[in-house]
């Protein structure tokens, strides 16, 4: 059985890597161990988040399925950090997890040049260093010359609730063990262990509501895809509430008295665990002296029979878990569903591939996803969209699209895993982006489009929108600077009635819209012309011209950075005299002694800063 792409696991990963294969015209077949737990959700009911977000939107615009799948199946919509810079909001949903999986699944198997089979993956055929297929648990071979690996957290995996440990994939849901050995044995890839959790699951009806905090969705819910329509979506989208509860020092008292027996304590789980996402043992015992957690209570589908309780993820015993649970006000009499857990499991070290995704040891080897020591639905799929399109690429015989860090967090999220590896669950931040006000969530479409147009994942029409918006955002955008104001007796009447203090001198609209006082509607009351555009548009033009100078800057920096990545470091130039660098990174510098600014960069943990500090000292130096 012969394909051009095998796609071995149909979680987020795998979900978009073997679509875009396969819409780019390869004969694709996604092998996954249960075909109704493609697109599966293993842990929160919920897609997006800051920088989470931003993955999901680039997705879209490379023409990925996250966001649609998100919008059909979401129940509740939400932009984080709304009163914060536009660089750092980030789009969030809550999701109908069921619907979601079905939902993804039909997608799958309605894509032309895509097939799906419920098998197990056992081994790889490796030949001289190439891949050539793989073997599944039904003694099947299936053949292609790409094969990408999206194995989740399966490989090896065990489960850890108090003492009881169990061999498995996700709970009830067997482990993959052969493909680890053959990663490990046929492709020579490092392997190494990390660790996640998740919390228990309530039978919704016996949760007491009604003496939580209500938290709803935006009044005005944007969607995630950049393909949905906004206005059909407002006008139909019902949206559901979560509710806000609190652990309290009794439930403390409860978990403390317990760590004796948490398999994160006690020497039992042996990978390293999110440092962003602490079980409840791990934020009780780090943060001793606070005396409540915020717990936020999920519906998990729109039917609201079962929730997912956001906070607590833990893998104390059962009896523990049913005690600190029952500790919280409005959940004395909650039963318990499903129990939370821990999971252990093999990844692989991405340092073994290069910035395409493919493995480095062996040719047309691809891996994505959680096995690559990522955490989280969003950047699996991010990931994975990037091996598909890369190995769709390759098959084309072109160079693999890599995005850069000044472009996408994608390239970020990529270029941070290849270039640094991680020991730790890597989820992306908006700190960890040099050049966030560039990288906004709504510029997506902006930034990327082309690229999903040239590869045919987006469509003629789609790509002619993102045209028409980049140029409306454009011409607002010039406009905002060409436009000059004279401090006259009209004008300061205009800004006094919007409580804005007068001009004193000639001022653009751009360094009017600049004050930080200023909205869209005082934008509109100055500039009336503006108002023909989208909603969207004008929110964007206001962006635009109230950080062009913050923009132009990280422009001109990139353009900079670009320019001096590309210097020799001296031979025997000596990195423990650069003061303002850390003794590791010193230390780092000096037994790597890599021969450009750019191979440093290259080395992990060092960051932009210590290059700039560096290109400074190698300046001077010269
Ligand atoms: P997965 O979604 O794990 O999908 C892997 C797929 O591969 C599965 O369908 C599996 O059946 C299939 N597969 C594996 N091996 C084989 C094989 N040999 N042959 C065929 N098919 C195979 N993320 C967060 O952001 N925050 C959290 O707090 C968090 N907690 C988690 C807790 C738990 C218990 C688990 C299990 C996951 C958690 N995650 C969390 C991680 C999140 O679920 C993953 O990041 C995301 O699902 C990874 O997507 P993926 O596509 O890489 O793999």
């Amino acid at each position: 059985m012969n394909y051009d792409v095998i796609v071995v696991g149909g979680g987020h990963a795998g979900v978009e890597a073997s679509l875009a294969a396969a819409r780019m015209g390869h004969k694709t077949l996604l092998i996954s161990m249960l075909a109704e737990n493609v697109g599966a959700t293993s842990c929160n009911p919920a897609v997006g988040g800051l920088a989470k977000g931003h993955l999901v939107r680039e997705l879209d615009a490379l023409g990925g399925q996250m966001g649609l799948i998100t919008d059909e199946a979401g129940i509740q919509f939400r932009i984080l950090n709304q009163t914060k810079g536009p660089a750092v909001r980030g789009s969030r949903a809550q999701i109908d997890m069921d619907k979601y999986r079905v939902i993804a699944r039909n997608v799958i198997l309605n894509t032309p040049n895509l097939s799906l089979a419920q098998e197990t993956v056992e081994s790889l055929i490796i030949e001289k260093d190439v891949v050539k297929g793989v073997k599944t648990d039904l003694l099947n071979e299936y053949m292609a010359s790409k094969v990408i690996i999206t194995s989740g957290t399966f490989l090896n995996g065990i489960i850890h609730v108090g003492e009881i440990q169990k061999k498995a994939g996700r709970y009830g849901e067997e482990r993959s063990e052969g493909l680890s050995a053959s990663l490990k044995n046929d492709a020579k890839l490092n392997l190494s262990r990390l660790k996640t959790g998740t919390c228990a699951r309530i039978d919704s009806s016996t949760i007491d509501f009604s003496v939580m905090e209500e938290q709803g969705g935006d009044e005005l819910p944007s969607p995630f895809s950049f393909r949905t329509n906004r206005e059909e979506f407002r006008a139909n989208k019902v949206q559901l509430p979560c509710y806000i509860a609190y652990t309290n020092p009794l439930t403390h008292e409860i978990i403390s008295s317990n760590f004796y027996r948490a398999p994160l304590f006690t020497g039992q789980i042996e990978g390293n665990s999110p440092r962003y996402c602490p079980s409840i043992e791990d934020k009780v015992s780090k943060f001793a002296d606070k005396e409540r957690h915020h717990l936020f209570i999920e519906p998990q589908t729109r039917d609201n029979t079962e929730c997912y309780i956001n906070g607590l993820s833990t893998s104390l015993p059962p009896e523990v878990q049913r005690e600190m649970i029952h500790s919280v006000v409005g959940m004395q009499n909650a039963k318990i569903v499903r129990y939370g857990y821990a999971i252990e499991y093999d990844f692989v070290d991405p340092r073994e591939l290069r910035h395409s995704l493919e493995t480095k040891k062996i040719s047309g080897l691809y891996c994505a996803g959680q096995i690559n020591g990522t955490t989280g639905y969003e950047e699996a799929a991010a990931q994975g969209i990037m091996a598909g399109i890369n190995a769709g690429l390759s098959l084309q015989g072109k160079e693999p699209l890599v995005l850069r860090r000044d472009e996408a967090y994608i390239g970020v999220l990529i270029d941070d895993l290849v270039t640094k590896g991680t020991n730790e669950p890597y989820r992306m931040f908006t700190s960890r982006a040099e050049y966030r006000l560039l990288l906004r969530e709504e510029s997506a479409d902006t930034r990327l489009g082309k690229y999903g147009h040239e590869l045919g994942l987006i469509s003629d029409a789609e790509y002619e929108r993102i045209k028409l918006k980049d140029e409306q955002i454009r011409y607002g955008a010039q406009l905002l600077e060409d436009t000059k104001f004279t401090p006259n007796k009209e004008f300061n009447a205009l800004l006094e009635s919007m409580d804005e203090p007068p001009l004193k001198d000639v001022s653009t609209a751009q360094q009017l819209v600049a004050r930080k006082t200023f909205d869209v509607q005082k934008m509109l009351k100055i500039m009336p012309e503006l108002e023909k555009f989208d909603d969207y548009i004008k929110e964007e033009i206001l962006v635009e011209g109230k950080y062009a100078r913050y923009i132009d800057k990280q422009s001109e920096e990139i353009q900079r950075m670009k320019k001096y990545l590309k210097i020799a470091i001296p031979e025997g130039f000596d990195f423990t005299k650069v003061s303002g660098l850390s003794k590791e990174v010193q230390e780092k510098l000096k037994s790597f002694a890599p021969p450009t600014l750019q191979a440093a960069m290259n080395i992990s943990g060092i960051t932009p800063a210590a290059i700039e500090i560096l290109h400074i000292y190698i300046k001077i130096a010269k």
